[in-house]
């Protein structure tokens, strides 16, 4: 008999698998990706298709198989969808998000504090305005990130632990993308230089709230964004491939 489960979970990805089956790629609520199968998800009349649907939390039916579960199951939990199809910036928003969680997450064993993490990040891509996207899809990566492990040092000397200050004494500071966050000045010497402002942000971004991020008014949103992208590329080695989209889609509506 095969064993069935059940869990929450977040769509990250649908895969088109034969005529008319579907592999989805899931975040579970315990933080592990779980990949399975939706048998005829993508007959004409699927009840898996408005029940599946990407970048939605649902709540997720499953048998054990021999390589791929197989969903039986599903129903959307919460809100749902925020109606990504209409909103091609909140779209290309949450796949970069996606993108991350399905690179970065495996089947073995899961960090579970990002489900709560993503679902509240998906939230905000889907309810607040485009000008917020970049900023809230930068601290997602980072609050990720610093979740599994990898948090910059921004109040201390990532070389030799010195507080780094307030953001007023800032001057000479320098930063270490590979090293691990901020350095003071002695140890800044052969670093690239760490403006004091864009430290203040760097805190507030990994500090603050997501439903928050809105409000901030002058942020450097686009520089926020390309310094989350380097930091998961030389910390995860994950490179995101839809960074680019949602520029495009945001330079196009004359944003970022
Ligand atoms: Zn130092």
């Amino acid at each position: 008999m095969p064993q069935a489960y059940h869990c929450h979970a977040l769509v990250l990805k649908k895969t088109k698998l034969g005529e008319s089956d579907l592999i989805v790629t899931l975040l579970s609520e315990d933080g592990r990706q779980l990949r399975c199968v939706a048998k005829g998800a993508r007959k004409p009349g699927s009840r898996f298709a408005a029940r599946l649907e990407l970048f939605s939390v649902a709540e997720v039916f499953m048998h054990q198989g021999r390589s791929l579960d197989t969903v039986t199951d599903a129903r959307l939990v919460g809100q749902g969808s925020y109606r990504w199809g209409s909103d091609p910036a909140r779209a290309a928003a949450a796949c970069v998000l996606c993108e991350f969680l399905e690179k970065a997450t495996r089947e073995g064993d899961g960090e579970p504090r990002l489900f709560p993490l993503c679902v509240e990040a998906l939230r905000c891509i889907g309810t607040q305005e485009h000008d917020a996207l970049e900023l809230l899809v930068a601290a997602a990566l980072l609050k990720c990130a610093a979740q599994m492990g990898y948090r910059p040092a921004l109040y201390e000397c990532s070389s030799c632990g010195e507080p780094l200050g307030d953001l007023g004494s800032g001057g000479g500071l320098g930063f270490s993308l590979e090293g691990g966050g901020g350095l003071c000045a002695p140890c800044a010497v052969a670093s690239a230089k760490l403006d004091p402002a864009f430290l203040g942000w760097l805190r507030l971004l990994l500090g603050g709230r997501l439903a928050d991020l809105a409000a901030l008014e002058g942020a450097p949103c686009g520089r926020m964004l390309d310094f989350s992208c380097r930091w998961v590329e030389a910390h995860l080695g994950i490179t995101l491939r839809s960074v680019a989209l949602l520029r495009d889609i945001l330079c196009g509506l004359g944003r970022g």
